[in-house]
């Protein structure tokens, strides 16, 4: 027998596709579900906590995570105002100009953190794929994606070196179709936002791999249209609320939603916060969020090998409290600080110490950090390097 350091998790509610098992079994991928561990097994017990598939973001801008939440007006008619008050403080305004000036390497990792703290296993970075971001990343990032920033950006800076937006047209026609086209539009409730779906479709950019962030000014009839083209759409409601005081209800359109949480520049302070905004702006049941963060967004980045628990998946896992009776009404409930365990491809990366074992399990090696005030154990690289990074991620210390 080939030694593969397997881990089995018992006493859990694992979620699966096909409903609820008692234990699963995983080395790099999930090796079996509601199997008792196996001769040589580590066994971690997780005390009637959920196995969830580990969440996907599906849209951040992985470097803008530690300026703080930033509005010069109340309530916002589209996005381009909200750029227009940040343009002349990008230069002007001391403490913006001080946040922009870490190294892009540290601003990505503190993007990055953010998302794993909170469970996120994949995220869906929204600017040029930095080569920053090929190393160093504590959590899976898309490479695999077109982008353009939207229509109102496509001639200006958008990315941490001035990259342009990108013309909306020759990125889509530049992205293959079986990668997802990332872009914003319609992101406000004015005219102006509204127009721009209509804009996409007469430039032929409404396709089934086009994902359209936000979309706060689409109607009715044209999320029909939306759904017809078999578009994918990504829900940001915290940043929507925060700029627009208006958000979409996706439970009204026959679209693929996936929820994103922005930066925080506008959004929230993590997925899991930005889950608790959905729930208490929208008539979206428990059960269908959970999936708008795991299976519906990973088909939505087109990685359907991802946001689900499935023999043969990447071991990408989130443990959470069993505080509920559902899933996604326990999810709804959890804070990061709450978070029992999150595993990358087997790899334990964040756990409560009382699943410390599975690092020994793994085989890797783990420091003690505190998220929030709670204990937790991390993986020993992840911790040094929080220790490294030049920007304090508020609330998490790893000495
Ligand atoms: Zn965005």
């Amino acid at each position: 027998m080939i030694w593969t350091s397997a881990v089995t998790l018992t006493n859990a509610r694992v979620v699966t596709g096909e409903g609820t098992a008692e234990s699963v079994r995983f080395a790099s991928r999930v090796l079996a579900i509601g199997d008792p561990p196996r001769p040589g097994d580590a066994v971690v017990d997780v005390r009637g906590s959920f196995v969830l598939p580990g969440l996907v973001n599906a849209h951040d801008h992985l470097e803008l995570n530690h300026y703080g939440r930033i509005k010069f007006r109340d309530r916002y008619g589209n996005a381009s105002e909200w750029i227009g008050d940040m343009r002349p403080r990008l230069a002007d305004d001391a403490a913006i100009r001080k946040a922009g000036s870490h190294p892009l390497s540290d601003r990505l990792f503190v993007g990055a953190l953010k998302n794993v703290l909170s469970g996120v296993t994949t995220v869906a970075h929204h600017n040029p794929f930095y080569s920053e971001l090929r190393r160093d990343m504590p959590l899976r990032v898309l490479r695999k994606y077109g982008w353009a920033h939207s229509f109102l950006l496509q001639d200006r800076a958008a990315g941490a070196r001035g990259e342009r937006g990108g013309d909306v047209q020759r990125r889509f026609r530049s992205t293959p179709a079986s990668a997802p086209f990332f872009v914003h539009v319609a992101e406000g409730v004015d005219a102006a936002a509204s127009g721009e779906l209509e804009r996409l479709e007469s430039l032929g950019c409404l396709a089934p791999n086009t994902v359209l962030v936000h979309g706060v000014g689409i109607d009715a009839g044209g999320w029909r249209r939306v759904a017809s083209a078999r578009a994918g759409a990504v829900w940001c409601p915290a940043s929507n609320m925060f700029l627009f005081g208006r958000t979409i209800d996706p439970s009204r359109t026959e679209t693929n939603v996936a929820i994103g949480t922005d930066s925080r520049l506008t959004g929230s302070r993590d997925l899991l916060e930005e889950l608790c905004v959905a729930y208490e702006t929208s008539s979206v049941p428990p059960a269908h969020l959970l999936a708008m963060v795991t299976v519906d967004a990973a088909a939505t980045i087109r990685q359907p090998q991802l946001g689900r628990v499935a023999v043969g998946a990447p071991a990408d896992l989130l443990v959470i409290p069993g505080v509920a009776a559902e899933p996604g009404q326990a999810l709804v409930a959890t804070a990061r600080r709450d978070v029992e365990l999150v595993t990358i491809g087997g790899r334990p990366i964040v756990a409560h110490p009382g699943l410390a074992g599975i690092f020994n399990g793994r085989r890797t090696r783990s420091r003690p950090i505190h998220v929030d005030g709670a204990p937790k154990v991390a993986d020993a690289a992840l911790a040094r390097r929080i220790d490294d990074c030049s920007i304090v991620e508020p609330g998490v210390a790893a000495r």
